[in-house]
């Protein structure tokens, strides 16, 4: 059956829908381009896509004001409209592989496609600039993609962006127009908002409405002060030096070509963009970007893919609002808008109390997020979030979820604010804070509350300290809050290494989620989940059981640091940890320095030296170290000579991965020689030791001339020292090096 074309074959719900869509849709579209949405993208984008649904089961709908058929928004009346020299166009979108090579094999079915121009898609907004004769007479927003906004005043502010163009290496042309897309760098972003929250106005979402917001300011002088940037992705309307007819040739031939141009008059231009001769190369390019999206100091939203060569993209033509020699490979949206349900609190394992979201679950960066921190009551006053909000959520990368702000016009009256509560949710003790003037609370029943307990536990276990695998979540729940008529077998931790097999035997618990500390339900009863961890259904032990012994029994002799780690001393991670164990060499010293010594040791400072100074004028802590000293826990560092210590005063970055040692493993190697590990490189670094992939640090080790060895070069560098292993670097020694 072919679709329905007539008006009367639209089911009056799918016309009263597509005209509520094409209203909404045009909303969302105004208030993104004033740099103020009030839904993400990504619910945008779903919107659209409905309605594309719609129009392509009911053709007869589509017309030329569809929100499917336009360009941008319409223009406000805070700036003069100018009409753009050639027309403005939007980019057609890709969310996966698949729809990137249906768009590739359309155009090669078209044209013999000779090569692709891969870069970044930068989410910032786009502008026009019109230069006559080498001189930047107009800027315009791009409006509806035929008339935009004059904003030439204020882009005269980018610093970017010159105001002549640059006739040293050839004269500017008659006519040029340019576009390309105006943003605000990362850090400028934090900084600008710090600077706007300081001054009590509500912070910008993203560096994208940042940019929007700013660069549509009535006063430039306030533009100004936004440290605004562009780089340049397009040419429009062109005529040569010397008028069409004559003067310089250089005619504009491929976008690559046009991108050298562009730069030898002075225009930015990004350094990031690629060509390539396959589709293989340009999945390869847009893989890359998926894994290392932060590595650029501007927000990316996509990578947008282009025939490079011109006469290819002319006889590709447009769409009525995009190329089709051009296409955005969207990336998973990094920010979401959903329901804030609720704001519940958790306590930590340093006792401190934190306010967590609850959120309607959401996928955000790819994976499905339900709760958020929300650190402490102050950040939730100054984020001015409610209960039933809709809140932008935000994913970044490996950063953990944030509610970045509410969406204050969706409110409906029903929200209700957040009461910090003054007891512990876990034992009930009043809350306070540490010291006069903190932003946190904390409880203070720290040996005894359950929660606090179970946290330091599961904390033991982790692999950043004791790495006791059969002691997860569950099992930390099962020895500090056992169901009736079980007593927990511990009363801190300083039990850990006493417990046997008839303490554990009879404990039932609720499975809590490791991230709300909340019992899990199970589905089909709708009951909290209850399991006997540690006995099987005859009352036997279970495998974990014999497991957590042989782990407990290993986890004795891990070195000093990790031991360090795991007595939860506040400021006291690994990185410290190292440091402390490195110098003393024994706990009994530790506890024995003062703070001045403390402080003096490399890589601590005051703030950790009075940190560790409290922590032993705690009686029952000091019964803890004392406990794991009798069950055999090992409190110094072996140094049997055997080890030459040839790294001392030697900092190594391992990066990427290696075949003999795996990361902690190079690290322990490294500090059992006297040498530091640490992870980030720069000027000071002794070695940078690459693996597999290694990413990042290694073009940066190569940028800033440190020594770099490959796995064998790490064998030499811990078997004979600093010196052997300089020979074995595997990048040039530069040249200004003494
Ligand atoms: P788009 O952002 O998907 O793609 C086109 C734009 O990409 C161009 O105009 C240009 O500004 C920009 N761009 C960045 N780097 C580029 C490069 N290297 N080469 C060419 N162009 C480059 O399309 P659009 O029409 O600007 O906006 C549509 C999108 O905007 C939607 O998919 C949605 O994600 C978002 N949107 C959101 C809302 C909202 O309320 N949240 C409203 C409207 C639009």
């Amino acid at each position: 059956m072919s679709a329905p074309d007539t008006t009367t074959d639209v089911p009056d719900e799918v016309r009263a829908r597509h005209t509520e869509l094409c209203q909404e849709l045009d909303d969302h579209s105004y208030r993104y381009y004033l740099g103020n949405p009030v839904v993400s993208d990504a619910e945008y984008d779903a919107l659209m896509a409905e309605l594309r649904g719609i129009e392509e089961s009911y053709p007869v709908l589509v017309t030329q004001d569809s929100p499917t058929q336009k360009v941008g928004a319409p223009i406000s009346v805070d700036f003069a409209a100018v009409e753009h020299l050639v027309r403005m166009e939007s980019l057609g979108n890709a969310f996966d592989m698949e729809e990137l090579t249906t768009w590739a094999d359309r155009a090669n079915a078209e044209v013999p496609v000779t090569g692709y121009l891969c870069e970044l898609k930068i989410d910032g907004l786009a502008v026009d600039l019109v230069y006559e004769r080498g001189r930047l007479v107009r800027a315009a927003t791009r409006g509806d993609g035929r008339v935009g906004e004059d904003i030439t005043l204020n882009v005269r502010t980018i610093s970017v962006v010159p105001e002549r163009l640059d006739e040293s290496v050839r004269p500017a042309p008659e006519l040029l127009e340019v576009r390309g897309e105006v943003f605000l760098p990362v850090e400028d972003f934090g900084r600008l908002n710090e600077r706007i929250t300081a001054s009590g106005h509500p912070p910008f979402a993203n560096p994208r409405n940042a940019a929007a917001g700013s660069l549509r300011q009535k006063d430039p002088r306030v533009t100004a002060t936004r440290p605004l940037s562009m780089i340049m992705h397009g040419v429009g309307a062109y005529v040569p030096a010397g008028g069409a007819q004559g003067g310089e040739d250089v005619a504009f031939t491929s976008q690559s070509q046009a991108y050298r141009l562009l730069g030898e008059w002075g225009l930015p231009l990004s350094d990031r963009y690629k060509v390539v001769k396959t589709m293989d190369e340009v999945r390869d390019y847009v893989a890359h970007y998926a894994a290392n999206r932060h590595e650029p100091p501007y927000e990316i939203d996509g990578i947008v893919v282009k025939v490079d060569d011109f006469a290819l993209q002319r006889r590709l033509g447009s769409t009525s609002r995009a190329p089709r020699w051009a296409i955005a490979y969207k990336y998973p949206p990094e920010e979401v808008t959903t329901r804030l349900l609720d704001i519940k609190v958790g306590v930590g394992r340093t006792g401190r109390v934190t306010p967590y979201g609850v959120m309607e679950p959401v996928v955000v960066a790819g994976s499905e997020v339900e709760f958020a921190t929300l650190h402490n009551a102050r950040e939730v006053e100054r984020k001015g979030v409610l209960i039933g909000d809709t809140v932008v959520l935000r994913k970044a990368g490996d950063v953990i979820p944030e509610i970045v702000a509410p969406v204050v016009e969706r409110r409906d009256g029903s929200e209700r604010a957040f009461v910090m509560p003054e007891l512990c949710p876990e034992c009930g003790t009043a809350l306070g804070q540490q010291k006069e003037g903190d932003v946190d609370l904390r409880c203070p029943n720290a040996r005894s509350c359950p929660g606090q307990l179970r946290e330091r536990l599961f904390f033991i276990a982790s692999r950043r300290a004791l790495d006791i695998e059969a002691l997860g979540y569950v099992a930390a729940t099962a020895l500090t809050q056992p169901l009736e008529p079980a007593r927990p077998p511990l009363r801190d931790e300083g039990d850990l290494f006493d417990l046997t097999v008839d303490k554990l035997l009879p404990i039932r618990t609720y499975v809590l989620d490791p991230d709300t500390s909340e019992p899990k339900t199970d589905p089909k009863t709708g009951e909290p989940k209850v399991v006997s961890f540690f006995a099987n259904k005859k009352g036997e032990p279970k495998k974990t059981v014999e497991k957590l012994f042989e782990q407990l029994e290993e986890a004795k002799s891990k070195p000093l640091w990790r031991v360090l780690v795991a007595l939860s001393i506040r400021h006291v991670g690994p990185r410290a940890a190292e440091d402390l164990s490195r110098h003393f060499r024994s706990l009994e010293a530790i506890r024995e320095a003062d703070e001045e010594e403390l402080a003096a040791v490399d890589g601590i400072g005051p703030t950790i030296a009075a940190s560790i100074r409290e922590w032993f004028s705690v009686d029952w802590h000091n019964e803890i170290v004392r406990k794991w000293a009798e069950a055999g826990v090992r409190m110094e560092d072996e140094d049997d000579g055997s080890r030459p210590r040839h790294l001392e005063g030697v900092t190594v970055v391992v990066t990427g991965s290696l075949e003999g040692h795996t990361r902690d493993g190079a690290k322990e190697a490294i500090a059992e020689r006297g040498g530091r590990a640490t992870s980030s490189v720069s000027k000071k670094t002794s070695f940078v030791v690459v693996g597999d992939s290694p990413g990042s640090k290694y073009d940066k080790a190569v940028k800033l001339g440190v020594p770099v060895l490959d796995e064998a070069g790490f064998g030499v560098l811990l078997e004979e020292g600093p010196e052997a292993a300089s020979a074995k670097r595997i990048n040039p020694v530069p040249e200004d090096a003494e």
